[in-house]
């Protein structure tokens, strides 16, 4: 393949080297510098990984509203009362142990509307999502593609929102009935930004816009549609930071949104 020097640019902010001889040349993932792996997501990726099991968290029943999973008046909210709702949310038993919950951030009306997984460590503290190592690895990427969530031409910017708006305890994997009884706020948001694309990032974003548990890796590389809107699936920012070796095939996933926020 080809590589021009922006490209090269680009892809070098993600972490990925060229190698091979000239410009035909290969994607090689490499480990990211400036991002110590083992850092990432505080207590995710060293202590307690996704999917290790943790243990029950103590649930006080009387004070968790178990509120209907889609409550038909979020789906008229407007931002402010959409983030109240959000804020003052005990559909779960995640209220109980969160420090803040953790809304979105971004243009409001943004092209393309960013959708991950569930607030880590440092977002909970911070109540805003993709602030920890997975985040500054998001913006190089969301950089390599021209976008950013910074202050910027509308054009360029984007919207942040998690699938789960409070922290699983110990950063553990989100429960199925989290994910259920979360979505509402998730898809309320989809329909107030209504953005041309959503790309999804990594298995829980999918299970929740897509209702699908087929692998990230098995869905990646076409378009699929939440409602009306077109979704790219890629991989988690988290696990490319575990596995570097993934970053080519994410950097094929940007392209896929770049192209279609471009037709
Ligand atoms: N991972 C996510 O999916 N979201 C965050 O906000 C932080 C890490």
């Amino acid at each position: 393949m080809r590589w021009t020097e922006r490209q090269r640019a680009m892809l070098g902010a993600m972490g990925i080297t060229l190698w091979g001889h000239g410009d035909d040349v290969a994607a090689e993932p490499v480990g990211v510098a400036t991002v110590d792996p083992a850092r990432a997501e505080g207590a995710r990726t060293a202590a307690a990984p996704r999917g290790a099991s943790a243990p029950p968290v103590a649930v006080a029943a009387a004070s968790v509203a178990q509120t209907a999973i889609d409550d038909p008046a979020i789906a008229s909210l407007d931002w402010e009362p959409l983030r109240a709702r959000v804020a003052a949310c005990r559909a779960c038993r995640l209220c109980e142990s969160r420090t803040q919950t953790v809304f979105g951030v971004g243009h409001p009306q943004a092209q393309c509307m960013i959708v991950g997984e569930a607030p880590g460590e440092n977002e909970d503290r911070l109540g805003e999502p993709f602030v920890g190592a997975a985040g500054q690895l998001l913006d190089r990427m969301l950089h390599a593609i021209g976008l950013t969530r910074a202050a910027a031409p509308p054009q360029q910017q984007v919207y942040i929102a998690n699938t789960l708006k409070c922290r699983p305890p110990r950063n553990r994997n989100p429960e199925p009935d989290e994910l259920a009884r979360c979505s509402a706020y998730l898809h309320r948001q989809i329909a107030l930004v209504q953005p041309r694309l959503l790309l999804a990032m990594g298995r829980f974003a999918v299970q929740s816009l897509l209702e699908s548990n087929e692998p990230v890796g098995r869905l990646r590389g076409r378009l699929h549609r939440w409602r009306d809107v077109p979704v790219v699936v890629t991989y988690h920012p988290a696990y490319l930071l575990r596995n570097p070796a993934d970053k080519a095939r994410a950097w094929a996933d940007l392209c896929l949104a770049a192209s279609q926020l471009q037709g």
